[in-house]
């Protein structure tokens, strides 16, 4: 363990303890940039959620929470912030040897705007408020907002702790009690999380961990009846999947899904700054992102100047240990992750697409171990290839000419998706115009791939529904309630 600095193995969080699973069973967590192991976890079976539930209800009926005010919820909100920054280099450190992140993302970009995330919450929860109709001379109406009660919120393996704390946040603003599962490949900073939440004051059963499988512990919160609403973030099929059986309780759910988004360079664009931006939006976390720029259209007359610059510098990105400070990429997350994101590079090729930068796995890193896949750029892509239209989730852009801006709008939308886009130009009325006519919960325009605690973000079309962030993520984790007043004739 010399290697990994020696990692605890890790149980659950239920009901304030740390307890393993009831089954006995644990499943390994590897590290993706050797392929060993880093630890063992507990994996959570129905046993492990039916207790998980009870402790939750119980906490939000009876316990201290569910009498605490707005503002001292907040103060436990503010502290988590703090803690986070007082733990950044551990908790990056797991981070990135859980997900083969580098250590400049974890530590310096997504920890702590993770802790930004909590302060703004906390200074949210107060603010939560319904409201008075002055309609009627006869009553006195008004709405309360309560919490919706206990969320089992599901998230992926790309971002586990800043995912994390886009849902526990607002929740635990709001009121209610998280059950939080993270990815089977990626548990061990969502249990750092539930500790933070125990030190800086959360009572038991408010905030409880339970890694283990999708099809284990995650399907059964979505089916458990006295789990309130699922927040779930992951991929368009299993999404589906959780719509279908959360409809037997009818479960309030929210789902942040996949995407396959457009980033749109026009002519007139900073070339320097398009340049960037067309390379981080993909690029950035090894293209496991959501809202990566995966399709890049580039109008024609700067098209192939642009990919050759483009590919030169996709060449020039230093593969390696993601601990290490020269390693600009790391690997990707898992052997079955390896697997997809080579077979749509073989399937690129196949379809006649041209690999202008990258197109295979690097062998060469650590004596062979590893997940490393050279960064790639396809162009010459025509719309209807498998690379342009689905999701690869791997450091694999697709290239697309354009002539102008409608061509562009309807190659754009053109998807079953509509995560994010990215607009560059130095016409503000074109920005303007294409940024409404993408269909696309977030469009950035001259940057790509920025979050603000304050801005919502979530899907239109079959990239889900519900938002993340800003105060309209607090409102998913809040039901309306009315209350008519007689007044007397
Ligand atoms: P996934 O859908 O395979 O898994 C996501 C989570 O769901 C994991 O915790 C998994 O264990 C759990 N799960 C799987 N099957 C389940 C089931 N039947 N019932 C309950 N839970 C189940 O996704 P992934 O591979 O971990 O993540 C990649 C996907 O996530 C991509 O499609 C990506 O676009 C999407 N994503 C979306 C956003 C967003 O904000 N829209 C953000 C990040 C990732």
């Amino acid at each position: 363990m010399s290697q990994t600095g020696g990692v605890e193995p890790g149980k659950l969080l239920i009901d304030g303890r740390w307890e393993d699973a009831r089954s006995g069973r644990t499943f390994a967590t590897l590290n993706p940039a050797d392929e060993s192991v880093i630890t063992q976890v507990a994996e959570a079976g129905l046993p492990d959620v039916d207790a998980a539930v009870l402790a939750a209800r119980k906490a939000l009926e009876s316990g201290p929470w569910s009498k605490m005010s707005a503002a001292d919820r907040g103060k436990i909100l503010w502290r988590m912030g703090e803690l986070i920054l007082e733990r950044l280099a551990h908790v990056g450190l797991l981070e990135t040897l859980d997900t083969g992140k580098t250590l400049f993302d974890s530590g310096k970009i997504e920890l702590p705007m993770a802790a930004q995330i909590f302060q703004f919450y906390a200074g949210a929860a107060s603010k939560i408020a319904g409201k008075t109709p002055s309609s009627r001379s006869d009553a006195f109406l008004f709405t309360l907002k309560e919490p919706v009660g206990v969320v089992a919120a599901i998230v992926p393996w790309n971002f586990p702790f800043l995912l994390s704390s886009w849902k526990v946040a607002p929740a635990l603003a709001a009121g209610c009690c998280v059950i939080l599962k993270p990815a089977s490949q990626t548990p061990l900073t969502a249990l750092e999380l539930g500790r933070i939440g125990q030190d800086a004051g959360l009572p038991p059963g408010v905030l409880q961990i339970l890694p283990g499988a999708g099809s284990g512990a995650g399907m059964a919160l979505v089916r458990h009846p006295a789990v309130d609403k699922i927040a779930f973030t992951g991929s368009t099929e299993v999404g589906k999947t959780i719509l279908r059986e959360a409809a037997s309780t009818l479960k309030r759910v929210s789902v942040e899904l996949g995407g396959k988004s457009p980033n749109i360079v026009f002519a007139d664009a900073d070339q320097e700054a398009a340049m960037r931006g067309a390379f981080n939006g993909i690029f950035y976390n090894k293209g496991e992102v959501c809202a990566a720029g995966s399709r890049l259209f580039v109008e024609r007359s700067i098209h192939d100047r642009f990919v050759a610059q483009l590919a030169e510098r996709t060449e020039a990105i230093v593969l390696g240990d993601p601990r290490e400070k020269g390693t600009r990429m790391g690997p990707v997350v898992s052997a079955q992750q390896l697997d997809v994101v080579l077979g749509y590079i073989a399937s690129g090729t196949e379809d006649g697409a041209r690999v202008a930068a990258g197109g295979r796995r690097a062998s060469d890193i650590n004596g062979g171990k590893g997940y490393f896949v050279r960064p790639t750029v396809f162009d010459g892509v025509t719309p209807e290839m498998r690379i342009a239209r689905e999701e690869i989730f791997g450091p694999v852009l697709a290239v697309l000419p354009f002539d102008d801006v409608s061509d562009v709008v309807a190659k754009a939308n053109g998807t079953m998706y509509g995560l994010a886009a990215g607009v560059w130009t130095r016409d503000v009325a074109k920005a303007h115009k294409v940024a409404r006519a993408i269909r696309a919960g977030t469009v950035w325009v001259n940057t790509y791939n920025l979050y603000d605690p304050s801005l919502p973000f979530g899907g239109f079309k079959q990239s889900g529904f519900g938002r993340d962030l800003g105060i309209e993520a607090i409102d998913g984790y809040l039901e309306t309630k009315s209350v008519w007043i007689d007044l007397g004739r």
